[in-house]
């Protein structure tokens, strides 16, 4: 048997997994065993939009796997640099929605913060892959102007922490952003859209779970989970924490040619969310970014997938399908014939 104290958990610090992230192809080509033939074309896709692997999710990839689900969101290939029709840098058009530094306001009730510029992992099919961060990185004094944008629209009831991935952010700050906001009468819900409790569980500290659960705000989650196996024991502790705290959560994947395109698949993700206490929230047809076309699935191939999940599981674990459209004022349905 072993003693009691040697059990306790010896993850490293979120901060410690933040700053040893995987960064280079010849580094993640050797640890998970890799073809070397690929390495010069990884190398290349690298140069548009860096390598960034964070070492517990890399640990849930089978090594020697090129078809592995989880390898292939972060695998940088050759066929990100071929250029396809109808792609672009800015396919959501968000420039046009950039009031103020750090705030998007598309949606009539609800303003997206772009809380922190970095992702801890870089997702190969991104759609910010083009976002110019670096002008929307504001400090605690450039925030002011964001939130008297907010308290001066009393349309908006809900705050949306987004990114890059929000929780990149130290608890201090997130803390002090939070109580600025539940100070505006007309905010209901804060609402945080992240991936780092399951790229790096140990994000979901005492001290975030302080600041989450004593708000005045309701608190959601939306985390973006694409395939079960992104699901491991670190991680359903941390969903469990925050279910505890009062957080709702919820999820929305993206749907990914070879990578969660299979009805088994799909299944799997909604039974594994719901067992972790996460409901299926959007399931989203890849925006045209350039870079990311080998992703993409025929629309009427995601609707005959979304029909045939409507037929397996009950309706609260099926996602809503949905895409943006530049200019609309919500997601939009993905529905036949449209
Ligand atoms: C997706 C999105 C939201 C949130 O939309 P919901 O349908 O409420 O989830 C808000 N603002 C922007 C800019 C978005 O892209
Ligand atoms: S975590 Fe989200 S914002 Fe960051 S690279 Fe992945 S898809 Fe993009």
């Amino acid at each position: 048997m072993i003693p009691q104290t040697l059990q306790v958990s010896q993850l490293a610090s979120w901060q410690d997994e933040l700053n040893n992230l995987i960064r280079s192809p010849e580094e993640l080509f050797d640890l998970l065993q890799l073809p070397q033939d690929g390495l010069e074309q990884a190398r290349l896709a690298c140069k548009d939009f860096p390598l960034r692997v964070p070492r517990p999710y890399a640990s849930r990839i089978q090594p020697g796997n090129l078809q592995d689900p989880l390898l292939q969101q972060v695998l940088p290939l050759g066929a990100e640099l071929q250029a396809a029709p109808g792609y672009s840098h800015d396919p959501l058009e968000e420039a046009d929605s950039n009031p103020v530094a750090g705030l998007i306001h598309k949606y009539k009730s609800r303003v997206l913060l772009i809380t922190s510029p970095s992702c801890a992992i870089h997702c190969r099919y991104c759609f910010r892959r083009h976002f110019p961060y670096d002008e929307n990185k504001p400090g605690r004094s450039q925030w002011q102007q964001a939130l008297d944008y907010i308290a001066a629209d009393n349309a908006i009831n809900e705050v949306i922490y987004s990114g890059g991935d929000p929780l990149s952010s130290n608890d201090k700050q997130l803390a002090w952003l939070t109580q600025q906001i539940a100070a505006i009468p007309h905010i209901k819900r804060l609402r945080i859209h992240t991936r780092l409790p399951i790229m790096i569980p140990q994000r979901i500290t005492a001290d975030c779970l302080r600041w989450l659960s004593e708000t005045r705000l309701q608190t959601i989650m939306v985390l973006h989970i694409n395939h079960a196996q992104e699901i491991d024991d670190d991680v359903r502790g941390a969903l469990a924490k925050l279910q505890q705290h009062g957080v709702t959560l919820l999820n929305q994947a993206v749907l990914l040619k070879g990578i969660n395109d299979e009805l088994s698949t799909q299944v799997a993700l909604s039974e594994s969310l719901f067992a972790s206490g996460v409901l299926p929230y959007y399931l989203h047809l890849l925006d045209k970014v350039e870079g990311a076309a080998h992703f993409d699935i025929r629309r009427d191939q995601a609707l005959k997938l979304h029909k045939a999940m409507q037929a397996q599981l009950p309706g609260f674990l099926v996602p809503k399908l949905v895409q943006e459209v530049a200019g609309a004022p919500s997601k939009v349905m993905v529905e036949a014939g449209g």
